[in-house]
């Protein structure tokens, strides 16, 4: 078993099920590179092994993923140059220049990585709870099924917060559909994962207690398909989705998600890659808390 800093890797039923824990309670989960880095070692991990036919995803603690991390203590030392820094901050566009360094870091750890994922030779299941927010979502859209504790509430909030359009994996029109994708990105607002359920993109909704125990009980499930049955299922769905479009468009709002870092870092005199508040985004201490899309008001009173 490989020693991971971030996260843990375990196998089980004798190698069948591979289940993947982000180890990040104390900060919601937030992705930050270490994890990052590690999560695409422990998905080809699995990918590798043979015995392994379906990978687990979830998340220690009472949150799934809060999202890229901002601003945790190992975040900003992983960043900052020096001895701290994370070797990936000085390749794959790493020691480039504005656009260009922000787009080719994007593009290996935050979208090429998760399109690679969802591209797994193995069936995913992400196992989620409490606030899926922002980049939470994209580590949730990339497994190949979704199912959710009660009470979990999924939202897109850099809009609201970020000034951006959207995380860099905009799955959100084939997730939530066009219109209800606006809505999300719009105000910031959250759905259930009932409404999650409806909507198609989460498979089963579980009482909190019972998340792990039920998830693996359905990973087990698909255990029982031959391999090639489950490959080829996914393979079809996924080729359906993208002769629809599906990789085509991803990669297009990659390079609008760009176009928005860059206006940023154009008008911000401090060269800060997303809105602040002297462009109306509000300040940290001033965000308004996540409240669910309700119908018949304009903003929930929570
Ligand atoms: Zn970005």
């Amino acid at each position: 078993m490989v020693d991971y800093k971030y996260l843990t890797y375990e196998t089980i039923d004798d190698g069948l099920i591979s289940i993947i824990t982000l180890n990040r309670p104390e900060v919601r989960n937030a992705q930050n590179r270490g994890l990052l880095v590690e999560l695409h070692d422990a998905f080809m991990a699995a990918e590798a092994d043979d015995a392994v036919r379906v990978v687990i995803l979830r998340g220690a603690g009472p949150v799934f993923s809060a999202g890229h991390d901002l601003g945790s203590p190992q975040h900003l030392a992983e960043r900052a140059p020096g001895e701290t820094q994370h070797p990936s901050y000085s390749i794959n566009g790493g020691t480039r220049l504005g656009t260009e360094l922000m787009t080719l870091q994007e593009w290996h750890y935050f979208f090429q990585n998760t399109k690679r994922w969802r591209d797994l030779r193995k069936i995913t299941i992400a196992s989620v709870q409490g606030s899926v927010y922002a980049a939470g979502l994209m580590l949730a859209w990339c497994c190949d099924l979704i199912v959710a504790a009660e009470g979990t509430v999924f939202a897109d909030v850099v809009g609201t917060r970020l000034g951006m359009c959207g995380v860099e994996y905009f799955a959100h029109p084939w997730e939530f559909g066009p219109r209800k994708a606006k809505e999300l990105l719009l105000t910031g607002d959250s759905i259930s994962a009932d409404e999650a359920h409806q909507l198609g993109m989460v498979s089963k909704v579980f009482p909190a207690d019972d998340l792990s125990e039920h998830t693996i009980a359905f990973a087990r499930r698909i255990t029982t398909l031959p391999t090639i049955t489950s490959l080829l299922i996914k393979e079809s769905v996924n080729q359906t989705v993208d002769q629809m479009g599906f990789s085509n468009a991803l990669a297009s709002c990659f390079t609008i998600h760009e176009l928005n870092h860059s206006y940023w870092r154009q008008v911000n005199p401090s060269g800060i890659p997303h809105g602040t508040p002297e462009f109306g985004v509000p300040a940290r201490a001033d965000v308004l808390p996540v409240v669910p899309a309700e119908k018949g008001s304009v903003r929930a009173a929570r």
